[in-house]
């Protein structure tokens, strides 16, 4: 028997999802073999002693196929020492070369955390990843709106610069002819 938890790194589920939520969890986390959920891996350790489990493993297992499985379908003389780096043969589907992820107890491995999430929680998070790129599309538009105003009213600046240009031409022009009249009056 292995003396210590598996080395993989894992997260509690929130205490909400792992208390209030028990029931409906119960509808998602559960051995697909035996029906047995995986809230009882934790709390009930009658259940495990009376499996021959030692406490503090998990009971529960995630199979790459998808299907939850409880310890007595796969190791029904223990969980040897890292059972999660190899493979097996999945008790509910029979695929073979599977691997395993433990779940239950309120922990699951960090990079399967979304899959026993509560929606509620799933939704807020999506919620606020569309709100933040949304907010970021806003900023930038904005940006680029200012900056086109910017530019607008710097080629409207030219411009009135250069019809002043093009006044003083004219009038310069017509200037030069004046005198050009009145010279020829006086010879
Ligand atoms: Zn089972
Ligand atoms: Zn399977």
């Amino acid at each position: 028997m292995p003396s210590s938890p598996p080395p993989r790194q894992e997260v509690q589920i929130s205490s909400t999802a792992a208390s209030d939520t028990r029931n409906s969890e119960d509808l998602i986390i559960y051995c697909c073999v035996c029906y047995l959920p995986a809230s009882s891996a934790g709390s009930d350790r009658a259940i495990n002693s009376a499996r021959g489990k030692s406490n503090g493993y998990p009971t529960f297992w995630l199979a790459s196929c998808g299907h939850i499985v409880c310890s007595s379908h796969v190791f029904p003389n223990g969980v040897p020492l890292e059972a999660a780096s190899k493979t097996y043969t999945c008790p509910y589907c029979k695929n073979d070369g599977i691997s395993l992820a433990g779940v239950g107890a309120g922990e699951v491995p960090v990079d399967l955390r979304d899959y026993f999430r509560p929606e509620s929680e799933l939704l807020e998070d999506v919620a606020g990843a569309i709100k933040f790129r949304t907010n970021n599309l806003i900023r930038i538009a904005k940006h680029y709106k200012k900056l086109s105003e910017t530019l607008t009213t710097k080629v409207e600046d030219q411009r009135r610069v250069l019809l002043k240009v093009k006044d003083e031409l004219i009038r310069g022009k017509e200037l030069k002819g004046s005198v050009l009249i009145r010279q020829a009056l006086h010879n």
